[in-house]
């Protein structure tokens, strides 16, 4: 979508500090950090939040859950991480393009 925040960071129009980057997902540091360690982990492809998921996004889905494991591992949370995907106007999610926040402390 082009006039989707995380849309222009994954196709490169806005730049964020990139922690992790393959041909399906993009990872970046959260611009406000509300821990030591804040991620945010989207798909490339546009889909607007958990509520505009369907059977056709169960591999995207759970490569990023995946991906995100892996991410906070090699950021040394192998302790333990928050994750949290607000979904829609009363889960508090304010840009409409799914993404996980990943969360740790040192
Ligand atoms: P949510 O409430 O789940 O939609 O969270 C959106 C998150 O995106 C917030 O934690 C913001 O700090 C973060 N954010 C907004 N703009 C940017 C940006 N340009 N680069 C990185 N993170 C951003």
């Amino acid at each position: 979508m082009t006039d989707c925040l995380f849309c222009k960071i994954a196709n490169k129009t806005i730049n964020a500090t990139i922690v992790y980057e393959d041909n399906e997902i993009i990872a970046f540091h959260d611009i406000h950090p509300k821990a030591d360690i804040h991620i945010l982990i989207i798909p490339k492809i546009h889909i607007e939040s958990m509520l505009h998921t369907d059977n056709s996004h169960v591999e995207i889905i759970g490569k990023i859950m995946l991906k995100t494991n892996e991410i906070a591992k090699n950021m040394g949370l192998e302790a333990g991480y928050k994750i949290s995907i607000h979904t829609g106007i009363k889960g508090g999610q304010e840009v409409p393009h799914l993404h996980i926040h990943l969360l740790g402390n040192k």
